[in-house]
């Protein structure tokens, strides 16, 4: 048995903190978005942690998600719902990509996608808590992660997603036991039902950052990458941006490693990377916003970044502008350009959103925002086996002569 899963730790969570205004709110106790209307961030006694678990101890342990628990806000194993969060690889892509780019296959996890890391762990929560009923609108993948998580453990979930969601992302949420339904609107039309719902006191709204929770979740794709490199940090990383939770739950962690004295001060440049067809965070980092207005008219292929207005939009924006990094748009064309050199190339199969950042990483390198010698992580947030691929529909008939030679 993994001693990650099975052996109750010490846990460190203080309380609560706004986003925003920094004001306290009570751990143990249910909240959503701060009184400001933005998310809450989740404190701990780091200086304790500090005391009773070094890196090294940490290192030694099976290599999961659950290897973190101090760092984690999970306070009972027993509320612990697992489907095998295993540790992401680094896969160089040398061909595609170039000699010190590795893109972090997230598409390995439960459900396939790094939907798992922050949703697992709310859901966690969620239970410790108490909640039994939770809506959530989708783009597919969070909704997928949310009906395998609380289904397991016998919490009740309705999902939204807009109406030309995949297939297939509209099946699976229903194959894993969620109520899920089309609407006619993007991703900030269905939360705006989930709202509505959760005002009346139907159920608990579980969208991108209004729940404390996914951001510590998605905060290990940072704790890995420590540990994956050394305690050291790659020199740039590529995130695909939707909501932002995995990019603001990583520079939550870099801090906190700093603060355990686990890493130095350096951090990687981090770019935020958006579809033309859809990047408010874009917009709002060239003319020097702090915050970012809605987009109107949104549409691209890479449906995971197809997120007109971001509740932590403020978050994502400072933690680009401060490692130095920047927000970046790339067209469809060559994020489905970039999705074929990397299968092509490289054998990876990646997804579009995994794919625009390897069209951005290029971008970046023709800028000179980047050096071919850095290192660069890319983040493949999900299997490419979910998305539509070509068709590949050629057939032979057994009974005829088969010219071998020229198959
Ligand atoms: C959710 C999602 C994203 C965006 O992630 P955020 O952390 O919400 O910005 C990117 N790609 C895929 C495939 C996703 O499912």
């Amino acid at each position: 048995m993994n001693p990650n899963l099975t052996t109750d730790r010490p846990t460190f969570v203080t309380h609560l903190e706004c986003s925003l205004t920094g004001e306290r709110y009570e751990a143990d106790q249910l909240h959503g978005l701060s009184r400001a209307g933005r998310p809450l961030l989740v404190r701990y006694d780091l200086p304790s942690i500090r005391a009773v678990a070094p890196r090294a101890m940490i290192a030694a342990r099976p290599t999961d998600l659950w290897r973190w628990r101090e760092l984690l806000p999970v306070r009972r194993t027993s509320d612990i719902v697992s489907l095998g969060e295993i540790e992401t690889p680094l896969v160089p892509i040398p061909k595609s990509g170039g000699p010190n780019v590795l893109v972090k296959d997230e598409g390995r996890l439960p459900t396939g996608s790094f939907k798992a890391r922050g949703l697992v762990m709310a859901v966690a929560m969620a239970k410790a808590l108490g909640i039994k009923k939770i809506a959530m609108p989708t783009n597919g993948n969070a909704g997928a992660a949310l009906a395998a998580y609380a289904t397991r453990c016998g919490i009740e979930t309705i999902v939204f997603c807009p109406d030309d969601t995949p297939e297939i992302n509209v099946r699976e949420i229903a194959a894993q036991g969620a109520r899920v339904y089309r609407v006619n609107g993007l991703i900030d039309d269905c939360g705006a039902i989930v709202g509505k719902g959760a005002a009346e006191g139907l159920w608990f709204d579980f969208s991108t950052l209004k729940e404390p929770y996914r951001i510590e979740g998605k905060k290990t794709m940072g704790l890995e990458l420590a540990a994956q490199f050394g305690w050291k940090l790659p020199q740039a990383i590529f995130y695909p941006t939707g909501g932002g939770t995995g990019l603001i739950g990583m520079w939550k962690a870099f801090a906190e490693m700093e603060a355990l004295g686990w890493i130095g001060s350096e951090r990687p440049k981090m770019f935020a990377i958006q579809s033309s067809g859809c990047a408010p965070i874009v917009r709002a980092f060239e003319a020097g916003e702090e915050h970012a207005e809605r987009w109107e008219d949104a549409h691209t292929v890479a449906a995971g970044i197809r997120v007109p207005k971001a509740v932590g939009d403020f978050l994502i924006l400072r933690a680009v502008r401060e490692s130095g990094g920047r927000a970046m748009a790339v067209g469809d064309p060559a994020i489905l350009q970039a999705v074929e050199d990397a299968a092509l190339k490289d054998g990876l199969l990646i997804c579009p959103e995994g794919g625009a950042t390897l069209a951005a990483y290029r971008e970046a390198l023709r800028l000179g925002l980047v050096d071919e010698d850095e290192s660069a992580v890319l983040f493949n947030c999900a299997t490419g086996l979910k998305y539509p691929m070509a068709d590949a529909s050629k057939t032979l008939d057994r009974f005829a002569e088969i010219d071998l030679a020229v198959l």
